[in-house]
């Protein structure tokens, strides 16, 4: 993604102007957003007094993180400024055209709350600071480009010796990759052949930090550098783009070339004092010499993090199909915790029904979200990203409590015979605090304690047999989730107390077009019987799944069939209509 592209999508998801032109740049020193908007918060006062444009604001936050903070407050402008502070804002002004009032521009004070509040909600500043916008971050480019290099090793020199270590440290690595990158565009610009990305990173770098120590992990990167400096001919250029990633830009003619040049260093780089190293690799082939070079490493870094999760290979080459996965991941990661903030996780309801009272017994909470922007975001979007850092049991959390409300809702209309289930990721049986956050829901809400149901997943092997009895025990119905669809389902039943199996959809697609498919599904639905556990069929989309379940003798079921899963006022409204209806 370009600056710009960065700078548009943050503003579309209503960060205010300095924001996002620093966000924009705070992959170019490894800085998350978070990190970037904290630092941006200290600062940006010319801006909040709504007097200066916020892209001088933002911009010389950049600046200020590429070339250090040094002079004095500037009292006109009410920003503190570096030396390039001058340089950026006459260009800024000149191009500008003088017109470099926030006021002017936006019409809104942006000092105002209430002002504030409209340019977010209509996004005013996009509408109308596009110019300003892209005026900035062209010169923001072109200072980062051109100087880069030559203004840090300046700035090291004169760096005293007894300045924080880490700050030392960053601006060493800041301005190796600025050195690196006037290389590679040289290279690019000049090389007939064609030019590849070779980035890598050590799987499981985290554990050997954990086992040998972080002095040991340091020694680990030192070694690399080293090596990589001796495996690099003059034409080639190699970089620590951050902690355990390296990335080797190198001319090529043909990919087996590369392959030998990958072979070659990592037969190099496999061990270091006795400890095997392996790597993840993701390759760039580059096809437009043109592109920015920061976009090239973005997808050398697409790939590498594909390999990551590839099972057949440790050399991934970038598709161009990667470039959306990532994104969403990025947008994911940064947008979640806002959405449960501003109310934008809804929860949705999926009737569960009997089939032969036709008749609602209950129904699923999924979760959607419903971003301003982006419209619907479906679960298997955004829930595998969050699952990774664990962010999902906060979703979870707010479902469950949504549930409880919902319940509580129907009880005082009379309704005490539809129990919600819901979805528990197995993040939660890390420790025992979901429990509590249970008992405290239905306690607030009221309600019985059967009533809200929990879905497990059976591919949640590791503690699940302990934490769903002491559930159990508690009083809460347990469901076993897409039951058949792991490896273990019987393992699990045998150990874990549930109440309910949910067969997976497959079961459905599979009955349908095999004797054999019917067949497994006719023992389970005898062994659940015998077991006196219950049995509800997910997935039923067809009228002939419903005659076959029946004959089986499964009555539960969801599925599209009967409804899909839909707004908790629509479920409400169905629920009371079918009542009226003297169906329930
Ligand atoms: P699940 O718990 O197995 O939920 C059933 C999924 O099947 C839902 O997808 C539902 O929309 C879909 N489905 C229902 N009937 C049919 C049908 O007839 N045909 C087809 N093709 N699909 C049907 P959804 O809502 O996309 O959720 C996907 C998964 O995401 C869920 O699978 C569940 O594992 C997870 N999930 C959803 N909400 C939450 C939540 O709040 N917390 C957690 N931890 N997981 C959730
Ligand atoms: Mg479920
Ligand atoms: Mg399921």
């Amino acid at each position: 993604m370009t600056h710009k592209e960065k700078a548009i999508e943050l503003l579309k998801q209503k960060y205010h102007c300095s924001q996002a032109l620093l966000g924009a740049f705070a992959g170019d020193f490894g800085l998350d957003l978070k990190t970037a908007f904290k630092i941006s918060t200290c600062f940006g006062g010319g801006m909040r007094q709504g007097t200066t444009c916020g892209c001088i604001t933002g911009g010389l936050l950049v600046l200020g993180l590429a070339f250090g903070f040094t002079d004095p407050q500037d009292k006109e402008l009410e920003t503190y400024g570096n030396r390039k502070t001058e340089e950026y804002i006459r260009a800024f002004r000149e191009r500008m055209q003088g017109d470099i009032y926030c006021r002017d521009i936006l019409g809104k004070d942006i000092s105002i709350p209430e002002d504030m509040a409209v340019i977010r909600q209509e996004g005013l500043i996009l509408q109308r600071c596009p110019r300003a916008f892209f005026v900035s971050i062209e010169i923001l480019e072109k200072m980062l480009e051109e100087y880069g290099g030559e203004l840090l090793s300046v700035d090291l020199e004169e760096i005293d010796i007894n300045e924080d270590e880490e700050i030392q440290i960053m601006l060493k690595n800041m301005s190796r990759r600025q050195r690196f990158r006037r290389h590679v565009r040289a290279l690019l610009n000049e090389t007939e052949r064609k030019v590849a990305f070779v980035q890598f990173d050590i799987c499981r770098f985290k554990i050997i930090n954990d086992l040998y120590g972080e002095r040991f992990g340091d020694e680990v990167l030192y070694w690399i550098r080293e090596k990589l400096k001796e495996l690099c001919n003059e034409r080639q250029y190699f970089v620590n783009l951050r902690s355990d990633v390296f990335q080797v830009v190198t001319e090529y003619d043909e990919v087996s070339e590369l392959y030998r040049m990958m072979e070659a260093m990592g037969r190099e780089l496999e061990v270091y004092k006795a400890v095997k190293l392996q790597y993840s690799i993701g390759v760039y082939l580059v096809e437009d010499a043109g592109m920015e070079l920061r976009q090239m490493e973005d997808r050398a870094a697409m790939a590498r993090k594909a390999a990551k999760n590839s099972l057949l290979s440790e050399v991934v080459f970038y598709q161009e199909q990667f470039k959306t996965s990532l994104y969403n991941r990025k947008f994911v990661e940064d947008n979640i915790d806002i959405a449960i903030r501003e109310g934008q996780l809804q929860m949705y309801l999926q009737p569960k029904y009997s089939i032969s009272q036709n008749r609602i017994i209950g129904a699923e909470a999924l979760v959607r979200w419903s971003h301003p922007q982006r419209g619907m975001i479906y679960p298997m979007e955004f829930l595998p990203v969050i699952e990774e850092d664990g962010f999902i049991t906060k979703v979870d959390f707010y479902m469950w409590k949504k549930a409880g409300e919902f319940l509580g809702r129907c009880q005082k209309a009379g309704i005490r015979d539809c129990p919600l289930s819901v979805n528990l990721s197995r993040r939660h049986l890390q420790d025992r605090e979901f429990m509590q956050v249970l008992e405290h829901i239905v306690e607030e809400s009221g309600i019985c304690k059967h009533l809200l149901e929990l879905e497990i997943t059976e591919t949640m092997e590791e503690h699940v047999s302990q934490a769903a009895r002491e559930m159990k025990e508690q009083g809460f119905k347990l469901l076993m989730d897409d039951f058949g669809s792991g490896y273990s389902s019987l393992n699990i039943l045998l150990e874990t107390p549930f109440d309910v199996l949910k067969l997976d959809r497959k079961f459905m697609e599979n009955m349908m077009v095999s004797d054999k498919g019917r067949l497994i599904l006719e023992h389970i639905i005898t062994m659940a019987e015998q077991l006196k556990l219950g049995l509800i069929a997910e997935g039923v989309e067809t009228r002939e799944q419903v005659e076959m379940l029946k004959q089986m003798g499964c009555d539960q079921v969801q599925g599209y069939y009967y409804a899909k899963p839909m707004p908790e006022e629509d479920f409400y409204r169905l629920l009371l209509e079918n009542r009226g209806a003297g169906i329930r």
